[in-house]
């Protein structure tokens, strides 16, 4: 029997960014440099494919430094630590690298501008994203904000609206942070707001190539982890842009196949933590059941790369 027909719209760009590369690329050139074990606090991004092939290579994943053992050294992940972490670090004697996104660094410093301005600091996030957790402890308990929906500014109550500024975390979602902006400019004419969009670029360029997609699709999949904020946001971008299926996955063993029945034209994108074997991997998953055509739709090229740590290549 012919296998029905399906056409897959692959989102470009999709996968892996360059923070996620560097964090990465961190890892394995300590565990070269320095050997095994690596520790690591926190999973370096978002994704246990990424998280299960750094361990069969000797990184070895905690959340606190407490469970770093005495001269070993250690790994902070790319969604950026508090003050504290750094400081807790040295205290112990531990040797540490810093994979933080230089975008997520890049807010931690806008951040402490804003502050030595006497200003106090709204930050548009989700509480509890590790992000947000190091991006608040940048500055002293009290001197940050979160909100996490328009509905929280009307209940905001800040020192001095005259003395207000806004960051938000790297990974939301581009229309509702808007929302947001709109919200507390509407409240607060005086506030200021970063020098430069805090939503990085790779947030922002896949939720334009979903965008893109997502009138021709009948479903969409989106590869990413549940705890990666990014890949969640990918999904609600799709179902609001009038996907009538869009579902995220960690891979292609997750998909409930019973969902795709009646689908002709299945979107794919992966957060910025997935890496593109995965998504292949969906893709041949398809070949066994459809005849299936891929069309790329590229909404933008990204150039961007980002240094490691001198330390690791000299
Ligand atoms: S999603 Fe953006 S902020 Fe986060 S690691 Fe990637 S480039 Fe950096």
């Amino acid at each position: 029997m012919s296998k029905p027909a399906l056409t897959i719209l692959l989102a470009a760009p999709r996968g892996f960014c360059a923070g996620v590369d560097r964090a990465i690329q961190i890892v394995e050139l300590a565990l070269e440099r320095f050997g095994p074990p690596i520790y690591v606090r926190h999973e370096i991004v978002h994704n246990r494919t990424v998280v299960e092939s750094l361990e069969a290579k000797g990184a070895v994943f905690v959340e606190e430094l407490d469970e770093v053992p005495a001269d070993a050294h250690v790994v902070f992940s790319a969604h950026g630590v508090p003050k504290s972490v750094p400081a807790d670090a040295r205290q112990r004697g531990l040797a540490y690298l810093d994979a933080t996104c230089p975008l997520v660094s890049k807010v931690h410093v806008e951040a402490e501008r804003l502050h030595a301005q006497d200003m106090h600091l709204i930050m548009i996030g989700h509480a509890g994203h590790p992000e947000v957790v190091g991006t608040m402890g940048q500055l002293p308990e009290g001197a940050i904000t979160l909100v996490e929906k328009v509905e929280d500014v009307a209940a905001l109550a800040v020192p001095d609206p005259e003395k207000l500024g806004f960051i938000t975390q790297t990974t939301l979602s581009v229309d509702d942070t808007a929302g947001i902006v709109a919200a507390l400019t509407a409240r607060f004419p005086a506030i200021q707001a970063p020098h430069k969009e805090d939503i990085c670029y790779a947030t922002t360029n896949r939720q334009a190539a979903v965008k893109a997609i997502a009138p021709q699709c009948d479903a969409l999949i989106v590869i990413g982890a549940p705890n990666s904020s990014n890949s969640v946001r990918l999904v609600e971008v799709g179902a609001r842009a009038g996907v009538a299926k869009a579902l995220r996955i960690q891979h292609a063993g997750e998909l409930d196949w019973s969902l795709m029945e009646g689908v002709h034209r299945v979107g794919i994108t992966a957060g910025a933590s997935a890496p593109e074997s995965l998504v292949e991997e969906l893709i041949e998953a398809f070949r066994r059941r459809y005849a299936v055509t891929v069309e790329q739709v590229t909404v933008t090229e990204e150039r961007v790369q980002f240094k490691v740590p001198r330390a690791l290549i000299a």
